[in-house]
């Protein structure tokens, strides 16, 4: 029996349970075991953690402290990080099931360097300089954090995805209510353990556990908390504005996605197969920049196919804390069964399975899925329209610039593409016609602190990373001060009274 973690929540700098003193259980996926139990919270609850972050927003010490002061506190929380590395990305691979490899050696130092990067450039954050644009007054521009931020982060990267939203609203001064995904909450909780070591002030950072919908309800139809940060479902970002519209709540949503990745008849064959695989199976395929939808040229498509079977092919599943596993199992037994039927369908919709399609028989437990390869894919299958969210990758044909062109930008999403080629000219000609947050050339993933990531359409609005999302946490105002001292303006009489 693998031994079972209490974790509480986090709530005005206190350790706490529901308070119902409900827990939910949390699952390894590999093993299928109850790893740990966390808080079950309520309605009490979040009113609770909502009360703490307006008083730590209203009253508190964090909105009101220089940015070179937060911006220390921020540097020594990227050091606890960077110091608990290697249990923090343990942790995330037993409860997400990610390999060891991505979580050790890419997500947490990825998001190490993140809280650098947010430490650094909220310094340099600034309004526009201060000028007379009336003769009469002074106008200059504050910017100033958002207030309570609500933050509802997914199951697929569970760590990064806080780090992308604690990290830019902290050190914009705003603070902040964070809300894990029920079946990936556990890294969540220990950041706040990491907060409070860093010395960020009671109330700044509240962790809560418990159903997505109630607590999501609650935070967004709260008229205390000012904004809301989500990344998930296209269908839960609609409801989240359907829910906030009542208060008129600023959004910023990271949504679904169905990348087009993008093969010219002169690209460089093997290594588009190979950053095919890489793209199609990071995280199990459970990304929202997952190459998604692979268009190949007519030319060259029967050699692209049987590259990236053979490529497919290499890909090893197994238990997500071995070093020599690629793939670790899907987040949970609903999840691999959403992609199971979509592996089904992909045949009843008249696509060639390749490879893979089925759950592998040489595990006895854990919710493992076979990488898989559809040729003979059309647009209109659900296969090439739907985010699957797993290892399914379908290959498509097309014959000339603009029918890609089109057929990529055929999709209610908009999040990453990649294009595939050794002209210049095309590249740069679809890198403005796609219509997607991200356009990359002979890569597909690669991100950077300093670049924003974020969606076009119904991937969503509001970008993580860069200046862009210290932007998005922050609000400008206009100060204006009268220079002339006088109790009668001349502008008065518009109002009132004549002319003097
Ligand atoms: P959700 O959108 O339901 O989950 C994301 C987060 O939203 C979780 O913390 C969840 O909490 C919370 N949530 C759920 N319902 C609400 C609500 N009504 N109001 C506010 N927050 C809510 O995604 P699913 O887990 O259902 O996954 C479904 C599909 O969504 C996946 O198969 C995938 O296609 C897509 N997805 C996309 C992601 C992305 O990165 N863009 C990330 C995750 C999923 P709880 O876990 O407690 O329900």
């Amino acid at each position: 029996m693998a031994e079972v973690r209490f974790f509480k929540n986090y709530i005005d700098g206190v350790w706490v349970e529901s308070s119902s003193g409900e827990r939910q259980s949390v699952i390894n996926p590999s093993t299928e075991s109850v790893i740990a139990e966390v808080p079950k919270c309520s309605r009490e609850d979040v009113k609770a953690a909502v009360d703490s972050a307006r008083d730590a927003f209203d009253k508190g010490k964090w909105p009101r402290m220089p940015p070179s002061e937060r911006s220390l506190i921020i540097f020594k929380l990227a050091s606890l990080v960077e110091s608990e590395m290697d249990s923090l990305a343990e942790l995330e691979s037993m409860n997400q099931g990610k390999t060891i490899k991505q979580s050790r050696d890419a997500d947490f130092p990825f998001s190490v360097d993140n809280l650098r990067f947010y430490a650094g450039a909220a310094r340099s954050l600034s309004g526009l300089a201060g000028q007379e644009y009336l003769s009469t007054g002074t106008s200059f521009i504050r910017r100033e954090p958002v207030g309570v931020v609500g933050q509802i982060t997914p199951w697929n990267y569970p760590w990064m995805m806080a780090i992308w939203k604690a990290g830019p609203a902290l050190a914009t001064g705003n603070v902040v209510i964070l809300k894990p995904a029920s079946v990936t909450p556990l890294t969540t909780i220990r950041f706040a353990e990491l907060c409070e070591k860093s010395g960020i002030p009671k109330g700044a950072v509240n962790i809560i556990t418990g159903p997505g919908e109630l607590i999501g309800n609650e935070l967004v139809s709260s008229p205390h908390v000012d904004m809301i940060s989500l990344t998930g479902d296209t269908a839960t970002g609609k409801k989240i504005m359907e829910h906030g519209a009542s208060t008129l709540k600023k959004l910023h949503l990271e949504l679904g996605g169905k990348a087009p990745f993008i093969v010219f008849d002169d690209a460089d064959l093997e290594a588009a197969a190979r950053g095919a695989a890489a793209a199609g199976y990071v995280n199990g395929g459970q990304d929202c920049t997952q190459a998604s939808r692979f268009y190949v040229q007519d030319k060259v498509y029967s050699s692209f196919v049987k590259l990236l079977v053979d490529e497919t092919r290499k890909v090893r599943l197994g238990n997500p804390l071995d070093r020599d596993t690629d793939m670790g199992p899907l987040v949970s037994s609903i999840h691999r069964a959403k992609v199971e039927d979509y592996a089904v369908l992909g045949s009843e919709e008249g696509a060639k399975l390749e490879t893979g399609g089925s759950r592998p028989n040489s595990f006895k437990k854990g919710f493992y899925f076979e990488p898989t390869v559809f040729s003979g894919v059309e647009q209109d299958m659900r296969i090439a329209r739907e985010e699957i969210f797993g290892p399914v990758l379908p290959v498509l044909k097309f014959s000339d610039i603009d029918e890609v062109i089109e057929k990529s930008n055929d999709t209610v999403y908009g999040l990453h593409s990649s294009v595939w080629t050794s002209d210049i000219r095309r590249a740069m000609k679809l890198s403005s016609r796609l219509r997607f947050g991200a356009v990359q050339v002979n890569d597909h993933l690669p991100v950077t602190s300093e670049m924003p990531h974020g969606g076009f359409k119904q991937s969503g609005f509001g970008k993580d990373m860069s200046v862009f999302s210290l932007e998005d946490y922050t609000q400008i105002k206009h100060v204006y001060i009268d220079i002339t001292g006088e109790k009668r303006k001349a502008w008065h009489y518009t109002t009132y009274g004549d002319p003097s």
